[in-house]
């Protein structure tokens, strides 16, 4: 980290109720052993924004240890004990969404509209998640024998550990921690070490709804130190990771030696087909919103666009059209629809695709290049890109980068194959009107997350996660819940009957 001047004062800063951003340890805020802290810095200024206490090995262990000595009573309480524990934090969430979502556009650049849909997504989250901790039913197994009586229980899995990525620092933390605490499981939070501040904040809303202690910790920390924690420690019976496709297989090594379980949702590559039937300019409408949200640092951001051949002129054209129109600037600018890239790598990333892309003959119709306009800020101007060679890196390697590559197609089988040609398989997006061409795309695209006509499938009741390298279960939906239970099945050999 080598930016070290404070917030800007034009920007707000995050206050919070403990007086600083620290760690929470069983039920309560903590600095780290050694004091250390980390600067969390604003993409739109460049410039920190506060520090957050970071801590490391000894604090993980205190966290670990403190669920472990919760998890006795926690797991034994009531389902509506446990639900209304949520319900509540999903209330005190909302009535501080404005707040929050400020805070999560400082520290991850994302425009304030977005924060606040992620922020009220997380109650919703929260909601389902109350609710659907009371149906985790068992089963009655008819017996093959008459002296034999066959039952499942669910037992909560134990003691989680959640990590969670920086591009959407909330949602994808709670999507975890609340079906893990309905389930009955106690739960150590570890975010990405440059976007910590909203789950402060969020365990605040937990704080005051009445956590008990040691239920829920937030641990800030190196990943080495932290997860390194996580696979050695055997109190730690799960984790639930989400990111990259290469941490997600260390993990599972890591995971292996003592079998903890996991679950993993990891990275994406996502074809966006627009079919013969469709109509151009609209799909175009869609595949722009689709693809700038959140700069493209989205894991089921639609990543390649195969157009039908007829359609292609037309639809380029209303895209180029659609980018140009956006407005780019700091996230908290009214009006503004792409905030800053989140991190200088991400910038010069998105910059060696496109010149990559361009070095092997591709024509970059809009944007691609840091915006010049800014003189502070992470900020690059959203391409649209055609006439790419076949196995270019941007469409080979998971983008995270505001790219819209279009390519063309004449059959949809041909266009299925090129869909599923990557080892990703996290999202697919369709755009027709003809239920056959739609049933063979549902049946036929290799993905865990399909929308047909519909740009935003994520849901709180519906299940999430990929096939392939993007990932291992599901999250959100029953799958979400059931994923923090094992199965204990009972037999019962009675008398006499
Ligand atoms: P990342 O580098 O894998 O980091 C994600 C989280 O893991 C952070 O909290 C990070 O902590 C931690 N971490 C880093 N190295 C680790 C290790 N060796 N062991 C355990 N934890 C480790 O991913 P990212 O760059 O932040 O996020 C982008 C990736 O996430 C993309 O590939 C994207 O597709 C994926 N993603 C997937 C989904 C999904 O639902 N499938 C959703 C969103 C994002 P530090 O910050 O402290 O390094």
């Amino acid at each position: 980290m080598s930016i070290d001047s404070t917030n800007s004062p034009e920007m707000p800063c995050p206050v919070f109720k403990s007086g600083s951003a620290r760690l929470f340890l069983d039920g309560k805020w903590c600095d780290s052993d050694l004091g250390h802290t980390l600067g969390v810095i604003n993409p739109a200024t460049e410039t920190i924004i506060t520090r957050m206490a970071y801590g490391g090995r000894p604090e993980t262990v205190r966290a670990l240890e403190a669920a472990q000595k919760a998890m006795k009573s926690w797991s034994k309480t009531t389902v509506m004990e446990r639900s209304n524990l949520l319900r509540k934090t999903a209330e005190i969430l909302r009535q501080r969404a404005l707040e929050i979502a400020t805070t999560l556009t400082l520290e991850q650049g994302k425009p304030l509209a977005e924060s606040r849909g992620e922020v009220l997504q997380s109650a919703d989250t929260l909601d389902w998640f109350a609710e659907e901790g009371k149906r985790a039913y068992g089963r009655v197994i008819p017996s093959w024998l008459s002296d034999k009586r066959h039952i499942t229980l669910r037992h909560p899995v134990g003691v989680v550990a959640a990590i969670s990525p920086w591009n959407f620092p909330l949602s994808l933390q709670i999507r975890k921690l609340a079906p893990a605490l309905a389930a009955g499981c106690t739960v150590i939070s570890k975010p990405a070490s440059q976007t910590p501040l909203c789950l402060v904040q969020f365990y605040e809303c937990l704080e005051e709804a009445g956590l008990p202690n040691g239920v829920a910790n937030l641990v800030a920390g190196p990943a080495s130190e932290v997860a390194a924690e996580f696979l050695s420690n055997p109190i730690c019976r799960k984790i639930s990771f989400t990111g990259s496709t290469a941490v997600g297989k260390e993990l599972m090594r890591g995971a292996s030696d003592q079998i903890k379980r996991l679950s993993l949702e990891l990275g994406g590559h996502a074809p966006f087909i627009i079919g013969p039937d469709a109509d151009p300019e609209m799909a175009a409408q869609i595949a722009v919103t689709g693809k700038f949200r959140n700069n493209g640092q989205v894991c089921i951001a639609p990543s390649r666009f195969y157009v039908s051949k007829d359609l292609r002129k037309r639809f380029t054209e209303a895209a180029i059209e659609a980018t140009r129109s956006l407005k780019v600037g700091a996230g908290l600018e009214p009006g503004v629809q792409i905030g800053p890239m989140f991190e200088a790598s991400g910038l010069r990333h998105a910059q060696d695709l496109v010149d990559e892309a361009k070095s092997r003959g591709a024509r970059v119709l809009v944007g691609g290049r840091r915006d010049v306009r800014f003189d502070r800020g992470l900020f690059f101007e959203p391409a649209v890109v055609d006439d790419l060679a076949p196995n270019c890196r941007i469409l080979t390697e998971e983008p995270f980068a505001p790219i819209l590559p279009i390519l063309e197609y004449s059959q949809i089988d041909e266009v299925i194959e090129q869909a599923n040609n990557t080892p990703y398989g996290l999202a697919a997006y369709a755009f027709t009107n003809d239920l056959s061409t739609a049933w063979k795309l549902a049946e036929g695209l290799e993905s865990g997350i399909i929308g047909i006509n519909d740009p935003v499938p994520t849901s709180p009741q519906c299940p999430f996660g990929g096939m392939k390298e993007s990932g291992l279960g599901r999250e959100l939906g029953q799958e979400g819940l059931e994923a923090y239970y094992e199965t204990k099945y009972v037999s019962f050999r009675i008398r006499g009957s």
